[in-house]
């Protein structure tokens, strides 16, 4: 059973949230605080933690810094609107993913599945398709439908291996950025806007209206399988 520690304190929507995922299987732990969820975490054993941004004691951003210190649990944020540089902090510090209110139980959902598919040690082997091309990161070769190899650069691979291996996950530009490093001295954000068009030029069965290969405006880029 997977159990799911929601940090949230509005208490209507704490209580929607866990009627919404015992109904579904899941087995729930409730804290109104930062205090409160940092003990839970230290309490039981936790497969995914939903975490609102701004809590009555500390903000969700601190609880992330704390939580990281000694775990790698999966985090969805859940944030307002207009949170956007809130967002992005929550991300670089080790949040997985994160929906904005209102957000649909649907939603949520299927973050919560994303987030808790295991992620592949850099290590492994990893064979993923975008589209008809199969990618095999430990050897570098893509190869089209037709069996014609496609021919990616460096960057290109840089990039791939992080998203690839992550399938779901929402990827932050600083993380692209810091793989990118090394690799080209265009470590600006904008040009990841450029190598993601020649990604989905390459491996994309539409480029322009992208299936797999996705943008989170202002936040990163997510590899959906
Ligand atoms: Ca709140």
């Amino acid at each position: 059973m997977t159990r799911v520690l929601i940090v949230e304190d509005e208490r209507p929507l704490l209580r929607a949230l866990a009627m919404n995922l015992v109904a579904r299987g899941y087995a729930v732990t409730e804290a109104e605080n930062g205090a409160r969820a940092l003990t839970a975490l230290a309490d039981h054993q936790h497969d995914a933690i939903v975490l609102d941004l701004g809590l009555p004691d500390m903000s969700g951003v601190e609880v992330i810094r704390a939580v990281r210190e000694f775990a790698t649990t999966p985090i969805i944020v859940l944030s307002a609107r207009n949170g956007s540089s809130d967002k992005v902090e929550a991300l670089d510090l080790g949040a997985d993913d994160y929906v904005t209110k209102p957000f649909s139980m649907d939603e949520l959902l299927a973050r919560l599945r994303a987030t808790s598919r295991r992620a592949v040690a850099a290590d492994e082997s990893v064979v993923a398709h975008v589209g008809s091309v199969r990618i095999d990161l430990a050897t570098t070769t893509a190869v089209d439908q037709a069996g014609k190899a496609v021919h990616l650069t460096p960057t290109e691979w840089k990039l791939l291996d992080v998203l690839l291996r992550r399938p779901g996950k929402l990827i932050s530009t600083d993380t692209l950025l810091t793989a990118v490093r090394g690799s080209t001295e265009h470590t600006d954000s904008s040009y990841l806007r450029i190598y993601f068009a020649q990604l989905r030029r390459k491996l994309e069965p539409e480029p322009s209206r992208p299936r797999h290969l996705i943008t989170e405006p202002g936040m990163g880029y997510r590899y959906r399988p």
